[in-house]
């Protein structure tokens, strides 16, 4: 039988009647929790239906092999973990993606190499705010130190509640070994964001995850009587911090990324005097690194510039940082093939969100993602959802393209 994406949405339907979907207060997946769980023992129930050999590496990922001819893995996954009140398609989607190239493949017969399914562990972070914890430990970028002691809101240790599920947080680098022999990891997601959808299209190619700039902005002038200090002899370090934010607006135009200042803190912070001293918080993504590297620039140059302009002084302190993780060229190119073929469109985007997908391409391993639309852009809430009609032309996109990437018969 075909790769069949009817198969995988029934098996959406299922996970979200049991652990929480559209219609009853959202996904309930939450890692490491009792429904979490529950919809793990659906996804191994299938898996078990199938001539695959099952296993949980030391991150607590679950993983299914169908042994095949040649040499080299060709991996499929996802995660079927949601943050509380969760979307139904986040992670779940790629998860019946994976599931249904397993069933189609081992109804062929033996595949032309080894397909492993894997559903990575803890990926969005939610209980503790340290997101892709399977497959962070799988690439080599965890330190498993530093997150023992992370506390949930009911007060719950990481290692306790991860040995709980009969994970040892000292021996999680060893999931790495499952990286070995991989050549290729393809994932299907929703993409969570309004691009698709403001363009009409259901399904896109990822070309990688984009790397962020964080910094504080402190601005200094100086605080002064609202009543008494005439507009022109004012140092006013939020009008400063607030014509760079609206330049920041022109500087993502112009490179075509994104800018946000996500915060703003004037001091004295009283409606009676001119602002002192006022923080903004801001971010900058861009998928080249060489442009998110302008991007940063020119926020310095604005910042001071503007600054001056203003009578105020300013310090751009950095916050954290991230490369852009950009995916393999070639299986873009089969990706991108794969989606034309099925929707007749051609669309490839980066993704703003960081996936499981990243870390496997951080760690070496030639890595691509297919996007279906997300109605709204909305996604890490109840609303979340997507027309059945894209589901199905992104899972069957999926399909070939994994097809193509594993070879044989259908490439
Ligand atoms: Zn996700």
């Amino acid at each position: 039988m075909a790769f069949d994406p009817q198969r995988a949405l029934a098996d959406l339907d299922i996970i979200a009647a049991r652990t929480g979907g559209l219609d009853d207060g959202g996904a309930r997946r939450l890692c490491w929790s009792d429904e979490w769980l529950a919809a793990r023992a659906y996804v191994r129930s299938e898996l078990e239906k199938l001539p695959v050999e099952i296993a949980t590496d030391e991150a607590g990922n679950l993983w299914a092999y169908l042994r095949g001819d040649g040499d080299g893995i060709v991996a499929v996954g996802s995660h079927v973990d949601s943050v509380p009140n969760g979307g139904w398609l986040d992670g779940v989607l790629g998860i019946a993606g994976a599931l249904e190239v397993l069933r189609a493949a081992a109804d062929r017969g033996t595949p032309p190499c080894t397909i492993a399914f894997v559903d990575w562990a803890d990926e969005e972070g939610a209980r503790f705010s340290r997101s892709l914890f399977g497959s962070s430990a799988a690439s080599g970028h965890m330190v498993p130190a530093e997150l023992a002691d992370l506390l949930d809101r009911d007060g719950n240790r990481l290692e306790d509640v991860v040995a709980a599920c009969g994970v040892d947080l000292a021996r999680v680098l060893e999931a790495g070994s499952r990286l070995q022999g991989i050549r290729a990891y393809l994932e299907l997601h929703i993409e969570q964001g309004p691009v698709l959808e403001s363009e009409g299209l259901a399904v896109g190619t990822v070309l990688g995850t984009v790397g962020v700039e964080r910094a504080r902005g402190r601005f200094t002038g100086q605080a002064a009587h609202a009543g008494s200090t005439p507009i022109r002899q004012r140092r006013d370090s939020f009008l400063a911090a607030a014509r760079t934010a609206l330049e920041l607006r022109e500087i993502a135009l112009r490179h075509g990324g994104v800018c946000t200042v996500g915060g703003a803190t004037c001091t004295p912070g009283i409606v009676t005097a001119v602002p002192g001293v006022t923080e903004i918080l801001i971010d900058q993504r861009h998928l080249d690194a060489s442009v998110l590297a302008v991007m940063k620039a020119d926020l310095a140059a604005a910042a001071t510039r503007i600054a001056a302009e203003e009578g105020c002084g300013v310090v751009l302190e950095p916050i954290w940082r991230i490369d852009p993780i950009p995916f393999d060229d070639d299986l873009i190119a089969i990706a991108r093939a794969a989606v034309r073929d099925v929707t007749g469109t051609d669309r490839a985007l980066p993704s703003g969100p960081l996936h499981d997908a990243a870390e496997v391409a951080r760690a070496g391993i030639p890595t691509v993602m297919i996007f279906s639309s997300s109605t709204n852009g909305i996604s890490h809430a109840k609303e979340e959802d997507t027309p059945r009609e894209h589901l199905a032309l992104a899972l069957e996109a999926y399909g070939r393209a994994v097809d193509r990437v594993v070879g044989g018969a259908d490439a």
